[in-house]
């Protein structure tokens, strides 16, 4: 085993820190860590904490990681910053709120930047969340902005999903619609200091009247004034109702099984991508590419060609 993993699975925190610079980067150990630290995954509850920015995600998560604190969890926090091009160092502005837990050895906070200027999670979010399960961290919240690709990444990523809104969001049903509303386990309408959150709470509950929905669960409605510290117990127990109504349903192992299927093929994928472009090159393909570009051949006759070649040079091709 990796001197590195093992002296992560011993409780190391520089370790961790160190694997996850490694992951997240996808150095070409990555492989070697993930076989070393599956039989030691599996135990933590991933929460995706979402919505538009500036609605109080950043000091929800803080003040639910004191409440998980106060019930003796360890907690990992990944805050996925869209503004931010420095990967795993950005440590700006809303940070500062959940500075105090800095000191904290049972609470780990890292940053990661999205991927690209249409967001979508970073591709080693994935690996970070597994090393910090393997490191024992019960509680793993994923902050994220709830915009286009990222949300649709939060939701295969977590096992809980609040999405955080707010009164003065102007249109909220437009937000909803926008996508917000199918990946929601639990709604925070926060900032209830500010006049309109019992009419956007009252909105987002006929919403859900309306939508198809899944009988088993229906996402409750919590009011929060997250700054004042109103109303955060209210969302951790709903986080904790959730968790349990995944395992009692038999939801959670499904969506487990779902997981590792996907990433089995998304990491086959990506290593016959891998093998396809060097096989390109090496067969002197890579000129019927050129041939396509200034438009002297169509995409279809080349990719055609170039499969018929390929399938004569792989083992076991037609
Ligand atoms: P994020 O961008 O969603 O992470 O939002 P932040 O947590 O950074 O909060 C954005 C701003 O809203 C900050 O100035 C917070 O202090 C403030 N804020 C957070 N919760 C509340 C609340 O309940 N009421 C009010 N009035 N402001 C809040």
């Amino acid at each position: 085993m990796l001197k590195l993993v093992e002296r992560m699975l011993a409780g190391e925190l520089p370790a961790l820190a160190r694997l996850i610079t490694l992951v997240e980067r996808e150095a070409p150990q990555t492989p070697e860590v993930m076989k070393e630290i599956h039989p030691y995954l599996g135990k933590a509850h991933v929460v995706g904490v979402t919505g538009p920015p500036g609605g109080g995600k950043s000091t929800l998560v803080d003040r639910l990681t004191q409440v998980a604190r106060g019930q003796g969890l360890s907690v990992g926090i990944i805050a996925v910053d869209p503004t931010s091009p420095f990967s795993g160092g950005a440590v700006l502005g809303d940070r500062i709120r959940m500075q105090r837990h800095y000191l904290d050895p049972g609470v780990f906070i890292r940053s990661m930047a999205t991927r690209g200027s249409r967001g979508g999670l970073p591709r080693g979010v994935r690996g970070v969340i597994k090393l910090l399960d393997a490191f024992g961290k019960d509680l793993i919240l994923v902050e994220t902005v709830g915009v286009g690709q990222t949300e649709l990444d939060i939701v295969e990523t977590a096992d809980t999903v609040v999405v955080v809104l707010v009164p003065e969001a102007g249109d909220a049903v437009q937000t909803l619609k926008a996508g917000l509303m199918e990946i929601a386990s639990i709604f925070v309408v926060n900032k209830a200091d500010l006049p309109g959150a019992d009419r956007l709470a009252l909105e987002i509950e006929s919403m859900l009247r309306l939508s198809p929905a899944d009988f088993e669960w229906r996402p409750p409605v919590v009011i929060t004034q997250a700054l004042n510290d109103i109303g955060v117990e209210e969302v951790y127990r709903a986080v904790e109702e959730h968790r349990q109504h995944l395992q009692a349903s038999g939801e959670l192992e499904r969506r487990r099984l779902q997981q590792r299927r996907e990433e089995l093929w998304q990491r086959v994928e990506q290593r016959l991508q891998e093998r396809l472009r060097w096989l390109l090159w090496a067969g002197g393909l890579a000129s019927l590419t050129e041939k396509v570009a200034s438009g002297e051949l169509d995409p279809y006759s080349a990719a055609e060609m170039i499969e018929e070649k390929l399938s004569r040079s792989w083992p076991g091709g037609g």
